[in-house]
């Protein structure tokens, strides 16, 4: 089902997939299934960055998130492209780790206090797990498409790969300009009972 825009199924004198690589290799499968289970991350962080956007304490954090929100919409759309550059139609099948990586979000809101920088300091900390998570499989689908002589899908991807890591930098940047310290500062809330 070769799209039209594609330029792996057709070209003739690339040194690129040779033999099995060329539509239908095993490496090719595990691709595809790749790309349906970072869809379905993708997707899903759409709905989870606002409710860790609405329960962080500080503007700063908040802003980042909101903007890292605006970012994954359109690391959906990129993924939507390589699908078609493929040949595919975009499919999500789900991500147990970032099913995980959502729900870990989510228990540090429910344990930390609301307003607190304590509870930025650890929406920070779950957000770069999930970024890291992402810079893991973004890097390798990266050197997968190149190997598969894909280039069109690598550039797309390697798009993406770099705004999660300038995500997960800003993320530390925020923790170091202030909220660690300030969360430390912070007394529990059994102290300050006694
Ligand atoms: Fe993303
Ligand atoms: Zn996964
Ligand atoms: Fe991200």
């Amino acid at each position: 089902m070769a799209n039209t825009k594609a330029s792996n199924t057709d070209s003739k004198k690339t040194p690129q997939a040779s033999g099995a690589a060329k539509g239908n290799s095993q490496l090719e499968q595990f691709f595809h299934e790749a790309l349906k289970d970072l869809y379905w991350a993708e997707k899903n962080l759409v709905t989870a960055l606002p409710k860790m956007e609405e329960a962080a304490t500080s503007e700063e954090l908040k802003k980042a998130i909101g903007e890292h929100l605006t970012q994954t919409e359109e690391h959906v759309n990129r993924l939507d492209q390589v699908f078609k550059l493929f040949g595919w139609n975009p499919q999500a099948k789900k991500c147990d780790a970032m099913q995980g990586l959502i729900e870990e979000s989510e228990s540090i809101v429910e344990e930390t206090e609301d307003g607190t920088m304590t509870r930025d300091a650890a929406i920070i900390m779950a957000a770069q797990k999930i970024e890291h998570y992402e810079i893991a499989t973004y890097g390798g689908l990266v050197q997968l498409a190149m190997t598969m002589g894909n280039d069109e899908a690598a550039n797309i991807l390697n798009i993406t790969l770099e705004e999660e890591k300038e995500a997960d930098q800003g993320l530390s940047a925020i923790a170091e300009s202030g909220i660690n310290w300030e969360a430390e500062q912070e007394v529990s809330e059994d102290d300050e009972e006694k």
